[in-house]
């Protein structure tokens, strides 16, 4: 009996540690975890694309049997795969337009993309739409639509702000959207008119992303698709593996159907009416899910920027005593919209640019719920860019709310972050299209305004890995390389931990894994 009990008992241990053996093992690497109590490990086992295990290649390397597969990683850096958790897929998609790259805050002279505009008519079919990025001085010039419709009499044309806040249809493209001379402003947006003609000439906000819509709507899917492949492939170059993607409506089914390799958040971006925000499209799809991709939270622009002049500041602008920029929505839609983040599960995102609008937010947020309630909902605040001059009462209120501070290092740069990790405020990366994360921790680690602003780059990887699953509430399965999390991942080329601030930028993955599963290799 007692012979027969020992036997069962050793049966036991050997079934268990098969299946505690791992398919997978990399070792001799220089493994940065993201988790603070054991920052770098050797190595470590991964079973059906779940980390196993991590310590020494020695430990590491015997759990490994003969079906193991064994990366010797050469003392190479590896980091958890990056998560991008701000992005607008689709900005740039479709086939016919100029490009334009320099993205300066003027852009492109108005003759320049008139000329550009003009040789695309004769090239293509009437019909056809022609798009193109711009800046500032054609959204201000109120008579830039009056030549585009000159120029492009039969083609719809979409002229889009680099920045995203910001369009200039022509008048075929307006017709397309159901806009006339005599719309009303929709919410959350204005339309800015010729003074002598009375003309729609800019769409600003949410009149500007309700109107793009029908561009992306126009796109077909084979075309989304193909370029949000040759986008993919770009980002796993770089190590990313997660992406949140905040989009229209629009971009949805070529998202799910890309079927991509990295792991991909739908965020949405509603549409609005002249008489309300229209969620309705969205809860459809909100259920809707795969394995690599799904959909939560909500996003919402609750001012404009200040290359518009259109954040609300505390300050006037320079140049205009009387102006200090200006809310996309009505204090009470705003109180609105945060009842509704109260009442449902659905995380909110805000994008916030001007002091004034950040303490109207705080301040609604204390009228509408607990700091015990806020800290659950784990709010997001999009850009970090919208401190008042003395900052100290915004740190405290962020800290109280649990507000999540989702840093956008190109427009960041005065903002703090060492301050708001020293108080124990949680700090992501909200790149809003710069995709080359090294050029992003580039700029968190030695751009700052302030250079006692300036964080490490062990803390920038953290805040891009571990603080951005958590601010998809995703922190239980991925974001540091520990036992039982998706073993996405990324071997760099260099160690960035040590490298010259300088060679940041020419940083690529030499090869990215997600769920243990190699998605890209340099060779
Ligand atoms: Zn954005």
């Amino acid at each position: 009996m007692k012979t027969f009990l020992t036997i069962a008992f050793l049966i036991c241990l050997l079934g268990a540690a098969r299946a505690q053996s791992p398919d997978l093992v990399i070792y001799n690497g220089n493994i940065f975890t993201s988790d603070s109590s054991r920052l770098y490990v050797q190595a470590l086992a991964v079973k059906k694309g779940i980390i196993l295990s991590t310590g020494t290649s020695e430990e590491i390397l015997r759990m490994a049997t003969s079906k193991t597969k064994k990366i010797n990683l050469h003392g190479k850096t590896v980091i958890p795969g990056i998560n991008d958790a701000h992005d607008h897929p689709g900005v740039l998609i479709g086939d016919i337009g100029y490009n334009y790259v320099e993205r300066e805050v003027p852009g492109p002279a108005p003759a320049a993309v008139l000329d550009s505009v003009s040789r695309l008519v004769k090239t293509c079919k009437p019909g056809d739409w022609i798009k193109g990025l711009i800046g500032l001085s054609i959204l201000k010039d109120m008579g830039f639509r009056q030549k585009l419709d000159s120029v492009a009499p039969n083609n719809p044309v979409f002229l889009f702000a680099w920045w995203g806040h910001g369009v200039v249809f022509n008048a075929m493209a307006l017709k397309l959207a159901g806009i006339n001379d005599s719309s009303k402003d929709p919410v959350g947006g204005w339309y800015d008119r010729n003074p002598a003609s009375g003309e729609i000439n800019t769409l600003n906000e949410y009149a500007g992303w309700n109107a793009a819509e029908t561009y992306y709507s126009s796109v077909p899917d084979p075309i989304k698709i193909k370029g949000l492949k040759s986008y993919t492939s770009q980002q796993i170059e770089y190590g990313i593996t997660s992406i949140q993607f905040m989009t229209t409506y629009a971009m949805v089914p070529a998202i799910f159907e890309e079927n991509s390799a990295i792991r991909t958040r739908i965020i949405p971006f509603t549409k609005t009416t002249d008489a309300s925000r229209n969620l309705g499209i969205w809860n459809k799809v909100y259920k809707t899910a795969t394995p690599l991709v799904y959909m939560s939270g909500i996003k919402y622009v609750i001012d404009g920027t200040p290359f518009n002049e259109s954040s609300l500041h505390s300050r006037p602008y320079p140049g205009n005593s009387h102006w200090f920029g200006r809310l996309n929505f009505p204090r009470d839609t705003i109180k609105q919209i945060l009842k509704e983040a109260l009442a449902s599960n659905r995380q909110l995102m805000m994008h916030i640019t001007g002091d004034s609008t950040f303490n109207t937010v705080l301040s609604l947020m204390k009228s509408t719920g607990t700091y015990k309630q806020w800290r659950s909902r784990r709010v997001r605040i999009e850009h970090n860019a919208a401190y008042s001059p003395d900052m100290v009462s915004q740190i405290d209120e962020i800290k109280n709310l649990g507000l999540l501070m989702m840093h956008t290092p190109m427009y960041a740069h005065q903002s703090p972050l060492r301050s708001l990790i020293k108080k124990g405020i949680k700090v992501g990366i909200s790149p809003d299209g710069l995709t080359n994360p090294f050029v992003n921790i580039m700029i968190m680690t030695s751009q700052q305004s302030n250079p006692a602003e300036n964080i490490t780059r062990e803390e920038a990887v953290i805040a891009y890995t571990k603080n951005n699953a958590y601010a998809e509430f995703a922190e239980n399965s991925k974001g540091t390389l520990t036992k039982g999390k998706l073993a996405d991942l990324a071997v760099l080329s260099q160690n960035i931990f040590t490298i010259p601030t300088p060679a940041l930028p020419q940083t690529r993955s030499l090869l990215t894994m997600a769920g243990g599963r190699v998605i890209y290799s340099s060779k």
